[in-house]
């Protein structure tokens, strides 16, 4: 399922698989819309791509930016590159190997091939940190934002104040994280783009935010307070299963879709230094 809302010069594609008529688990990309800038920041899943090339057909596009390889943001990279020749995918440097062998890369557990299927190989170019993306109207700048994942970066366009955050933000306050994120590299990494000025802010998934930088700031503080409180339960000795039912709050049903492995507990053992992907 794909539907598509304009924002000025920016579209966006919020893309899904379809069960039983509706969209389950969503994912956005954005394009930066003209002929003239031709550029994709991300490509939603392989269950969608489809749709978006159907979406794309009449775009002469140029260049991809994926924020990060997990599969919901690097689905149509490999039918797109086949489509338009010569198409750059620009991505971090440890991005570049999962983007060549997904497969091979990044495992999926069967909820994920389920929500979002396996991504076909596509071949990459690193990008580095502050490096500045031209496009012919606009400057996208690269800010890498590791702890969702170690290939996370982010994209800022001064001029207009635009900020991609990719999975970095989504909004909302977290009970649960998924096995390998590291929470306090994410915090760490929303401090860095919370000190830019940014006007809109664009998430991976969730609501586009004018003015984010409250949000932002709420969101720091809230996983920063979190985390002092599971260090405080951790010294006095408390187990895990202790910490999170006295701050993590009842079970979800995520919890059980993903078998344990997007969970209370791993936020926990994230904020412990004890996440390592499995
Ligand atoms: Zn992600």
């Amino acid at each position: 399922m794909l539907k598509s809302h304009s924002y000025g010069e920016i579209t966006r594609l919020d893309l899904a698989r379809t069960l039983w008529g509706r969209g389950r688990y969503w994912t956005t990309a954005y394009l930066l819309n003209g002929d003239q800038d031709g550029l994709l920041i991300d490509t939603g899943c392989a269950h969608s791509a489809p749709e978006l090339l159907s979406a794309l057909a009449d775009v002469p596009l140029t260049r991809v930016v994926n924020t990060h390889t997990h599969e919901d943001h690097i689905g149509a990279n490999g039918p797109l590159q086949r489509r338009h020749a010569g198409l750059e995918i620009l991505a971090h440097p440890l991005a570049l190997p999962v983007l060549t062998d997904p497969r091979g890369r990044q495992p999926l557990h069967p909820y994920r091939r389920v929500m979002w299927g396996w991504p076909e190989p596509s071949q990459g170019r690193p990008l580095t940190d502050g490096e500045m993306i031209e496009t012919a109207r606009y400057r996208l700048q690269v800010i890498y934002t590791p702890g969702h994942s170690p290939d996370h970066l982010c994209l800022y366009e001064p001029e207009q104040g635009w900020l991609f955050t990719g999975d970095l933000f989504v909004g909302g306050q977290d009970r649960a994280l998924r096995a390998g994120y590291d929470i306090w590299e994410i915090i760490a990494s929303l401090k860095r783009i919370a000190a830019l000025p940014a006007t809109t802010l664009f998430p991976g998934s969730a609501r586009v935010r004018d003015h984010p930088a409250e949000a932002l700031r709420e969101k720091i503080a809230y996983l920063e307070g979190l985390g002092e409180r599971v260090l405080a339960l951790h010294r006095e000795g408390r187990r895990v299963g202790e910490i999170v039912r006295a701050l993590m709050g009842g079970p979800m049903l995520i919890e059980a879709v993903t078998l344990g492995h997007f969970s209370r507990r791993r936020l926990v053992l994230s904020y412990l230094g004890m996440n390592a992907e499995e």
